[in-house]
């Protein structure tokens, strides 16, 4: 069930106060049109009725696809000690409520910022699986691991013979490359990692993210 409440928020920029829509909870199921938006980056975003201005309202949001048995928490914070606070929470209360039971054959991820709640979504909706876009992510980095501190990667898409786009970001100046991973590459990576033990399912919420990866790889 996909739920909202009505708020008053700010402009940053103008201070104008806004009349603002903020959702906790959103199943696909129920809210395609929910779910478009806030694929193209609008859901939980002011657009000032004044300046025009658009900010992201730091709020929570539960993303809940029954379908791919796929349930993302968002959760925004500002650094990674936080983050790891708060994922060591949503573990703590879902055991304590016994949810885990009910979530049987999901996968269960805890994401810290917006770009990568919209990033996960796409890569399930390809029919990928995170764990091996992130170990493919860290290898396109790591072909030039001088530079690999100073970018960022990010899942781009899967095209029609099952290779896998990687766009590539300097920290620095912004420009974007690509890296295209062929098909043969992901299931070699995705059959190497499930015979090392990593699940295709989640057995507890897990922040499947560059770190992830990198221990996975060992550096
Ligand atoms: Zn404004």
């Amino acid at each position: 069930m996909s739920l909202n409440t009505q708020e008053k928020i700010r402009c940053p920029k103008c201070g104008t106060l806004n009349d603002i829509t903020l959702w906790q909870s959103l199943t696909v199921s129920d809210s395609q049109d929910l779910k478009q938006e806030l694929l193209s980056g609008k859901l939980n975003v002011l657009t000032c009725s004044d300046c025009g201005a658009r900010a992201l309202v730091p709020t929570p949001l539960l993303y809940h696809d029954e379908d791919k048995k796929l349930m993302i928490s968002f959760m925004p914070t500002e650094t990674a000690e936080e983050a790891q606070k708060q994922f060591a929470s949503i573990k703590e209360s879902s055991r304590q409520s016994g949810e885990l039971n009910e979530l049987c054959g999901y996968n269960l991820r805890y994401v810290s910022d917006y770009n990568s709640l919209l990033e996960k979504i796409l890569i399930f909706d390809s029919g990928l699986n995170d764990k091996t876009v992130e170990v493919i992510k860290l290898m396109v980095l790591m072909q030039e691991p001088e530079l690999a501190e100073k970018r960022s990667a990010l899942f781009g898409k899967k095209y029609e013979d099952g290779s896998v786009e990687i766009m590539v970001q300097n920290l620095d100046d912004g420009a974007v490359f690509t890296s295209r991973a062929p098909a043969e590459t992901y299931t070699t990576i995705h059959t190497e990692l499930l015979r090392s033990g990593v699940k295709d399912i989640s057995f507890d919420w897990e922040m499947v993210d560059k770190d992830y990866a990198a221990k996975l790889l060992g550096y």
